[in-house]
């Protein structure tokens, strides 16, 4: 009997230790899925989806919060920025810049090891963060370091892309900035490297700070100045150098502002570039310009052509070409007659993305020019293969005549000759300059020699007193 009742309560005793373990085992689990769910929380905070690389607000709250571990003291900050990226995203999708992005990151971790720590900030934004630098002029060395890293392609599902990076650094050596100031110090830098011709990288420093406050309040201006018409196209006569006439014309925009005064393209053209008020903009200079035009052969002026500055943000929009199309074919003007100038920096690096509009414009009879050649980096064998009728030789070029270096005038002349491609000297100021031009056959010519860009009326002026 006793023996049975030990049986049973050894049973219950048993019984009774399995539901514990059964519920500590549960229990067990529960925690472990409430600490998965915590860390994947964690993760989605602090770590970037695409690249799994930490972000803004792990730089932000973890840093901020172990300043021991994160001295900001020789700090050293890269903040980086991939040229043209929101055009690979927009022809190539999601999928595509997804893959694209985890790449970048990879090779950024890969270049700036062991000493940089790399934050994945924005959609094609990145951070590298370089702590204990004592040694001035870290960033530059690393900057280097990236951007030569970066001339090697990406092969992204079976596409070989080519990248450049725009970056800003900040030392904080000589100034008080805590992390936030020093991201958007580094982000102002970043901004001048891309304005100042993309694919390098700029310093910040107290001057640039200046310059940014000037571009936000032309950038402030310029927004109302279309609605207030305050612009206005000035066009620069381009002579026929072998019939002494005046062959056409580039139209130059002029912008005037009761507060600011009269502002050169070089200062607002960068502004309306990045803030995309170019693309309204540029529509209305190709309007002008070419009802100008049509006035003008409605005078009995002509045969005439007009060379339209265009910017590579105009050409990437997608209905650039029917624009201009319906630009033309409303004015009845034959596309023979407009010229659209690229500079020459501008559609190097980005060729792959505009070639097939160039190729459709060009197609459709409409002439394309590379302006300001020689400022740039395009080899001349690379001539050949791109869909350009002229070539405009920078004012740099033109003030090579008269020195030792004429020579390679003249073989980029002879070229064109060979390639069949017009040529514009640009900047022509001296009569020396126009003999030299005349002798070695280049087309045509436009500088202050002949004329400055001259309003409308000016054009209409010099057209009756100089017959064509
Ligand atoms: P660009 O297209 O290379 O235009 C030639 C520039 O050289 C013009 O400056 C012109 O006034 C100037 N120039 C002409 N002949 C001489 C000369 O003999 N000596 C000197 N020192 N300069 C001469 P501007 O009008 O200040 O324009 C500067 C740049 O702004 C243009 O360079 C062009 O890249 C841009 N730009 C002007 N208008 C437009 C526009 O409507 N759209 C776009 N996207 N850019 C424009
Ligand atoms: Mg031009
Ligand atoms: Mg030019």
């Amino acid at each position: 009997m006793l023996n049975m009742n030990t049986a049973k309560w050894d049973s219950i005793h048993i019984l009774f230790l399995l539901v514990i373990v059964m519920l500590l085992t549960v229990l067990a689990w529960i925690t472990a899925k409430l600490c998965k769910l915590k860390q994947k929380n964690t993760q989605l905070t602090l770590y970037s989806k695409q690249t799994s690389l930490p972000n803004k607000n792990f730089l932000l709250q973890i840093i901020e919060k172990n300043p021991n571990r994160y001295p900001v003291e020789n700090m050293t900050l890269l903040y980086i920025d991939v040229d043209h990226f929101k055009s690979i995203n927009e022809l190539k999708g999601f999928d595509f810049s997804d893959l694209l992005l985890s790449g970048i990151s990879e090779r950024l971790v890969a270049l700036t090891k062991p000493k940089g720590q790399v934050f994945h900030i924005g959609q094609d934004e990145f951070l590298v963060l370089f702590t204990n630098t004592t040694h001035r002029g870290i960033g530059e060395i690393m900057a280097t370091n990236i951007l030569a890293g970066f001339k090697d392609s990406f092969e992204i599902a079976e596409n070989t892309i080519y990248l450049n990076l725009s970056i800003g650094i900040v030392e904080h050596g000589s100034s008080n900035m805590d992390i936030p100031q020093m991201i958007s110090a580094g982000e102002a830098a970043m901004y001048r490297a891309k304005q100042t011709g993309k694919g390098r990288y700029v310093v910040f420093n107290q001057s640039l700070f200046q310059a940014i406050k000037n571009e936000t309040l032309i950038q402030n201006h310029l927004r109302q100045a279309i609605e207030q018409d305050e612009f206005e196209v000035y066009y620069q006569p381009q002579l026929d150098l072998a019939f002494d006439r005046i062959d056409g014309f580039e139209a130059l925009l002029r912008w005037t502002n009761k507060e600011l005064g009269s502002i050169p393209p070089n200062q607002f053209i960068k502004v309306a570039e990045t803030t995309h008020l170019i693309v309204p903009l540029g529509n209305w200079v190709l309007r002008k310009a070419c009802a100008f035009l049509k006035k003008l052969e409605t005078m009995g002026y002509g045969p005439l052509n007009m060379s339209i500055n265009v910017s590579v943000v105009q050409l990437m929009q997608a209905d650039f070409v029917s624009t201009v199309q319906e630009t033309l074919e409303f004015l009845e003007l034959a596309p023979e007659h407009l010229e659209l100038e690229i500079t020459e920096s501008m559609l190097m690096e980005t060729l792959h993305l505009v070639l097939p509009k160039l190729e459709q414009l060009k197609e459709y009879g409409v002439r394309i020019a590379l302006d300001d050649f020689g400022t740039g980096y395009s080899s001349l064998s690379y001539l050949s293969q791109m869909p350009i009728s002229t070539l405009k030789l920078d004012k740099s070029f033109t003030d090579k005549i008269g020195t030792n270096q004429e020579g390679l005038i003249e073989s980029i002349l002879y070229l064109c000759k060979r390639l069949d491609l017009s040529t514009v000297a640009e900047g022509v100021e001296k009569n020396y300059q126009l003999s030299y031009l005349k002798k070695q056959e280049c087309q045509k010519m436009q500088g202050f020699l002949f004329s400055k860009p001259l309003p409308e009326q000016g054009i209409i002026d010099l057209l009756k007193s100089a017959p064509t």
